[in-house]
């Protein structure tokens, strides 16, 4: 079974595909993969060079594009026509983003405001997807130009906040540069697998993950539990970074020499040069105590205690958001197991002493945090592949999974093509008068009946408290972990009952046999149909009758004999439409009984109700 899931998912027989994990990030990207021989992730770099390819895209005249060192050259001489933190405008309209649009030194089209952003550059216009899709290229053709091999198939990441629509843009921009993007995951979900987290099923965590970068920062409180990575909370505030540590160094500096801030928007090159000189005192600070340099003959000079000073305003506002991320979570700081540090900005030593306080725990931050993002994402890629042989993450399920309904109908609580792992629940009732007990059979397939799905398992749910019909609530869960196995459970909500069952989910099923299930199902999908609707009728049609049978019982002395002879006739009507094979005949009869019983039963409701108002005072 394992198997043929990651054929489905890759596509392809051979594994000897390689398939990259990218990070594309706000202010860098890169690639990662698995060493082949050293089965240990690695970023991806040329020779004497840095693994982080700056995610800037640069056009020019002629609309020639450059990505990345190269394009970073022109940000300060042309910013017109030189996109930086395309990802921000990802999956967003004018709407979403205007209020930052003093952030964007190029152009961001404001004409229709509800739909999708545009950036213009000359007279060319480009969609964030466009954008992204010049720096996954990039990364693509540095990887073969590495690897001197073709890479085709990508994991790629993004933030556990992004929404359907950036998720989809983030594929799409995949698609555009020639990746076929085998699936999106959560960066805090990379960053644990990096540490190994989540690799193992009987694992039980809860991760903080605290990614502070370049421009952003966000927390995401995840939990792993049989495999599966579920994100609790986010928080963050996606314009602080560690530029506005650069940016407090600038104004400190500019204080000192009695500069003001009018004076240094002026010179643009001065500008630069001053800001570069900020993020190298903050980087030699964060393993010195003194920082001084020279800048146009002058000298710049700061401490590590001044830096700290200045800093920690911004650890208290990221100290705040973890705050709110727990309380969301429903957690306290000492019920998270881990503390994971993402994001160039987490080396800085008052971020992660400050963090490492506020958890109570020592963080973990021995992988490099500018590539832990872009390493756990080649291991997601690796697990795909089916290379990590200790771990079967499994891509899909290759047939749908449910239970048996009323009138052994197919419910689908997990469909076919469904991400493993996977959960889904569903709640459900009991249909007659102190049901005690509830049959739960599970099958696998994809036909309308179950009789013509594979049955996997089955048992009961036992001492339902006795209740009216419909009171119990029944919640069923599916949840297919990592190794393919489905644990099935069973629990009443009111009396918290319940049950469980482990099924290991398509064993022994040939390839030639899911083929055929798939086959059947579509050649005989128009009898199935009509299968459905007349099970679906015939319920309706017993419920009906078994309603109005507890009805007449109770209130047959309010009924006149005229009413009561006419209500047994349309009964009988129905329970005969229903041995029948006619589904709007019994629609029919349905209607038929219910135009009969409604008038009285209306006039017994009031009745009812003015007994009850009787000697109250209104
Ligand atoms: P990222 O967006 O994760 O690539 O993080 C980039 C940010 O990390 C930039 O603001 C860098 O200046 C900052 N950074 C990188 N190395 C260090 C360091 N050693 N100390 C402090 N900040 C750093």
């Amino acid at each position: 079974m394992a198997k043929i899931a990651i054929n489905i998912a890759t596509g392809s027989l051979q594994q000897q595909e390689i398939i990259v994990g990218i990070d594309l990030g706000t202010t860098n990207s890169l690639v990662a993969i698995i060493h082949p021989e050293t089965k240990m992730p690695i970023a991806l770099k040329e020779h004497n060079s840095s693994s982080l390819v700056p995610s800037v895209v640069h056009f020019d005249a002629y609309g020639n594009v450059t990505v990345g060192e190269a394009a970073k050259n022109f940000l300060l001489t042309e910013p017109q026509n030189t996109i930086f933190s395309a990802k921000r405008l990802m999956g967003k309209s004018y709407n979403d983003i205007k209020e930052n649009t003093s952030f964007f030194s190029y152009k961001v089209i404001d004409d229709n405001t509800q739909s999708l952003v545009k950036v213009q550059v000359g007279n060319k216009f480009y969609s964030p997807v466009d954008l992204s899709s010049f720096i996954l290229k990039e990364l693509k053709q540095r990887a073969e130009h590495i690897l001197k091999t073709p890479v085709n198939k990508a994991v790629i990441t993004v933030p556990a906040y992004f929404n359907d629509a950036q998720r989809q843009a983030t594929r799409d921009a995949g698609k555009l540069a020639g990746l076929d993007v085998l699936r999106i995951v959560n960066e805090p979900t990379a960053a644990s697998l990096a540490y190994g987290l989540g690799l193992h099923k009987e694992e039980e965590k809860t991760i903080a993950v605290y990614d502070l970068g370049g421009g952003t920062f966000d927390i995401s409180i995840l939990k792993i539990s049989n495999g599966i990575f579920e994100v609790l909370s986010t928080n963050g505030d996606t314009y602080l970074g560690g530029d506005d540590i650069d940016n407090s160094i600038v104004k400190y500096w500019l204080q000192q020499a009695g500069i003001s801030e009018d004076e240094l928007k002026a010179n643009k090159e001065f500008a630069q040069a001053i800001r570069l000189k900020a993020e190298a005192a903050k980087i030699h600070l964060s393993n010195n105590d003194h920082f001084e340099g020279m800048l146009n003959g002058d000298k710049l000079i700061i401490t590590k205690e001044t830096l700290q000073a200045l800093i920690q305003p911004m650890v208290d506002k990221t100290i705040a958001s973890c705050i709110n991320a727990l309380k969301d979570a429903g957690l306290k700081p000492k019920d998270i197991n881990v503390v994971v540090m993402v994001g160039g900005s987490t080396r800085v030593p008052l971020v992660k002493e400050s963090i490492s306080k506020f958890f109570g725990r020592p963080v973990n931050d021995t992988v490099n945090p500018d590539e832990i993002v872009a390493l756990g994402a080649a291991i997601q890629a690796d697990i795909l592949a089916g290379n990590n042989k200790e771990v079967l993450l499994l891509d899909i399920t290759p047939l749908s999974l449910g239970i048996e309904t009323m009138g052994g109908l197919m419910d689908v609580m997990i469909p076919r093509n469904s991400k493993i792992p996977n959960k889904a629940s569903r709640q459900y009732t009991t249909y007659k008068d102190g049901q005690s007990g509830m049959k739960i059979s599970v099958f696998q397939g994809e036909r309308d009946m179950v009789k013509d799905n594979r049955k996997l398992a089955e048992f009961n749910l036992t001492g339902i408290p006795g209740m009216p019909a419909g009171l119990p609530k029944v919640e069923v869960s599916f949840l297919i972990n990592a190794d393919g196995i489905l644990v099935v459970k069973a629990k009443e909500l009111r009396s918290g009952v319940e049950q469980t069952i482990e099924v290991k989910a398509q064993q022994d099923l040939s390839d030639e046999e899911l083929e055929k299930m798939l086959l059947d199902s579509i050649t005989h999908a128009k009898e199935d149909i009509a299968t459905r609707a007349l099970v679906e009728a015939r319920t309706e049609g017993e419920q009906l009758l078994e309603t109005t049978e507890k009805f007449i019982q109770k209130n047959a002395a309010h009924l006149t004999k005229e009413e009561l002879m006419e209500t047994a006739a349309a009964m009988q009507a129905l329970q005969l439409s229903i041995t029948m094979e006619d589904k709007d005949l019994i629609h029919t009869k349905v209607e038929t009984l219910n135009d009969i019983s409604r008038p009285f039963a209306e006039r017994i409701m009031d009745q009812a109700i003015s007994t009850a108002m009787k000697g109250k005072a209104v």
